[in-house]
């Protein structure tokens, strides 16, 4: 067989094989080879080496799609300076996602516009990124998605949402008061995932608060209870965010923000 047909055929036998990075990039690197003489060795492993790359790009962005991040924020764009009770060595150490790795927790409160829901994006973003895969809820949404589901006789599928994801972001819980239905679904999310899988969860109640936002105070304290075990918790008493054009700097105080 000739170089021309050969060439041909390995072409056919890339896209076939569905590599396509690598089939696209067949000639160029070919070319390439010639120029600077490379072996046979370098050029496959270039061309798969493009080809893994490509593969790595594409699930992470399907990871990102699935985890429905409603917005996207990373720690690079979190303002430090402005929340200064934040301690930001405990939150560079959350950035190292060992959390996720040791199965633990991450509880943000505080009032709102602080950058609750930022943060949890932040982290989920970057867990994202490094390979593990996320989901992204609001209390409300989790506990109204499980009852529709068990209604039609589907919650130990649903379930699986909100079980099977290495890290789990609960946003907002407090935001609207919750029924039972909704407290007990919430709780056999966390219980189901405690110390299989991370929770990040953002709430603008403290936790002495939670047996009004769950209407049960056994509940509450069962959850809070398996929440808090080995968790971090970053309680961030600063200003709004959202309203800092309307606010002296001299004027912004807040207390220690840091639980470990
Ligand atoms: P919360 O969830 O605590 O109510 P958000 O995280 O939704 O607050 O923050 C409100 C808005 O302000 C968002 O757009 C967020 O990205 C932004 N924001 C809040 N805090 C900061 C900060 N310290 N640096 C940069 N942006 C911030
Ligand atoms: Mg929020």
């Amino acid at each position: 067989m000739n170089e021309a047909s050969s060439y041909q055929r390995l072409r056919e036998h890339l896209t076939y094989l569905k590599l396509d990075t690598a089939a696209e990039n067949l000639s160029p690197e070919l070319d390439r080879a010639t120029k600077e003489k490379l072996s046979a060795t370098q050029v496959l492993e270039r061309l798969l080496e493009l080809e893994v790359e490509a593969t790595q790009a594409r699930r992470q962005r399907g990871r990102l799609r699935w985890a429905r991040y409603p917005v996207h924020k990373t720690l690079a764009d979190f303002d430090f300076d402005f929340q200064p009770n934040l301690d930001r060595k405990v939150v560079a150490e959350l950035s190292t996602l060992r959390f996720v790795e040791d199965h633990r927790n991450v509880i943000l409160l505080g009032p709102p516009g602080v950058g609750k829901t930022h943060l949890a994006i932040a982290l989920g973003v970057a867990a994202t990124e490094a390979g593990y895969r996320t989901y992204f809820t609001s209390a409300s949404d989790l506990a109204q998605t499980l009852q529709a589901a068990h209604l039609e006789g589907l919650a130990q599928l649903k379930l699986r949402t909100y079980t099977q994801p290495s890290l789990l972001v609960i946003d907002e819980l407090g935001y609207l008061p919750l029924d039972q239905a909704s407290a007990n679904w919430i709780f056999q999310v966390v219980s189901r995932r405690y110390d299989r899988g991370s929770v990040i969860l953002t709430s603008n109640r403290g936790f002495s608060d939670w047996g009004q936002v769950f209407a049960d105070q056994v509940v509450a304290g069962a959850i809070v209870d398996r929440l808090l075990h080995d968790a971090t918790v970053l309680n961030i008493r600063g200003h709004s965010y959202r309203m800092r054009a309307h606010q002296e700097p001299t004027t912004r105080k807040g207390g220690p923000a840091v639980i470990r």
